[in-house]
């Protein structure tokens, strides 16, 4: 037993490393160790990275630097996204003891209960080569008691040319459909109502164990202890009809969809090389509308691609402003290291990527009001956060939309058919209760 007792976690990124930075906590509680928050003097700071884009990496320099200045003599381990791609330049940075990659990330209770035999005057580095991924570690996270990110695939096999998290997070694996429901039945144990299901390319679940997403949907779909399931991103071209079609009747599978694009220039789709054309993902938006008019889109999209003329740029725009989508997500590119984007056109300059991406955004806002104002009157089921804020509480729809209500405890994580009444001045929906 180690007689350093605290542990504190600090998550950079998306849901997934949320989810994983639960599944380790639980495992260091299960060592005998106590969570604090990063705050309160912790003898362990656990750093969980992100390295999507320059700015990631920043970020974690600086908190690596607000770890010691909290508590100098603490132990500080970075594992995640940047620690995988970038062992040597984390191991540099000053107070750094521990930088484990994507296959040793998940023994860290074990690498941390070694530390203290090992000098404090170098870092201690397991990266490992990214081939040698080939375990999948299920994990879920806890502490939000209304949702639960449950992570039930992970890694990748494309490759889009601006893309690193393939090398970051390895090839596509994911546990069998049997091993997945044990896992979501501990969440069905837990308090949450709602669960997120979240990993890379979630549609290529199952691939290398001859199953796939749309039969774990099926199987979720019939599990008890679980009110709502959300699917957190697919590709287009991994989300079948099939899969649309029942999730239109499911009373489980919530009528919401976040899709990434990318672009909608054909041309720049071939040199991201994205796996779907236009037409696929034009028709997966019928499709879903046409079955499910209620039902919420998001998009992924990229502005400032090497190559994207402002011709190219006008036909995303257009293409978006033409679709019956909800609202993106729109990412500003970025050069990564070792992807092909950067050698393949003319890069875009900066103030343009701005310029663009605050053109989206205020279509995004555009088409987000349009489809607030799709469901004024209408009455959906809706999960209540904990949240307190001013005496006010928030509380998703199924299809994605935010509503507000006086605070009630009785009403925390609680699911209740409202109608949406109107807008207020927020964007957020008043509600009647039914
Ligand atoms: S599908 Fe493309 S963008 Fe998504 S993780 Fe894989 S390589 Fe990256």
């Amino acid at each position: 037993m180690n007689q350093y007792k605290k542990v504190a976690f600090y998550t950079l990124g998306c849901k997934l490393n949320f989810s994983e930075t639960s599944g380790i906590a639980q495992n260091f509680e299960k060592g005998g160790y106590a969570k604090v928050d990063f705050e309160e003097r912790p003898d362990v700071f656990v750093i969980n990275t992100c390295s999507v884009t320059d700015n990631a990496d920043k970020k974690c320099r600086n908190i690596v630097r607000k770890a010691k200045s909290i508590n100098p003599n603490a132990y500080v381990a970075v594992i995640g996204c940047y620690a995988q791609l970038k062992p040597q330049e984390i191991s540099e940075i000053n107070g750094v003891n521990l930088v484990l990659g994507a296959n040793e990330k998940f023994n860290i209770l074990e690498h941390v209960e070694k530390l203290e035999q090992e000098s404090k005057d170098s870092a201690v580095v397991l990266g490992g080569e990214i081939d040698d991924v080939t375990e999948f570690f299920p994990s879920y996270s806890i502490g939000d008691r209304t949702r639960t990110f449950l992570k039930v695939q992970d890694g990748c096999d494309y490759s889009c040319s601006f893309c690193t998290i393939p090398l970051a997070r390895g090839k596509s694996r994911s546990n069998t459909i049997k091993e997945t429901l044990k896992t979501a039945s501990e969440v069905a144990s837990t308090q949450a109502k709602e669960v997120v299901l979240t990993g890379v390319n979630l549609g290529d679940f199952g691939r290398y164990n001859n199953e796939s997403f749309h039969e774990l949907v099926l199987e979720l779909d019939k599990l008890e202890g679980i009110e709502r399931f959300r699917i957190s991103s697919i590709e287009p071209n991994l989300l079948s009809n099939p899969t649309i079609d029942f999730i239109a009747t499911s009373k489980k599978f919530v009528p919401h969809f976040h899709i990434p694009l990318q672009s909608g220039s054909p041309e720049l789709l071939r040199s991201m090389k994205r796996r779907y054309k236009r037409e696929i993902y034009t028709s997966r938006v019928e499709k879903i509308k046409t079955l499910m008019p209620h039902c919420c889109i998001g998009v992924d999209v990229i502005v400032g691609f090497p190559g994207e003329t402002e011709e190219k740029f006008i036909e995303t725009y257009d293409y978006l402003n033409e679709l019956d989508v909800s609202y993106f997500h729109v990412f500003t590119y970025s050069e990564r290291a070792n992807t092909l984007a950067p050698k393949l056109e003319k890069s875009v300059d900066r103030k343009t990527r701005d310029e663009r991406s605050k053109k989206l955004r205020i279509l995004s806002a555009k088409k987000k009001r349009a489809f607030y104002q799709e469901n004024i009157g209408k009455s959906f089921p809706v999960l209540f956060e904990a949240e307190n804020n001013n005496d006010f509480m928030f509380g998703f729809t199924s299809n994605y939309v935010k509503v507000k209500t006086k605070y009630n405890e009785d009403l925390v994580n609680q699911v209740k058919q409202v109608n949406l009444k109107e807008i207020d001045r927020d964007g957020l929906f008043l509600i009647d209760f039914e």
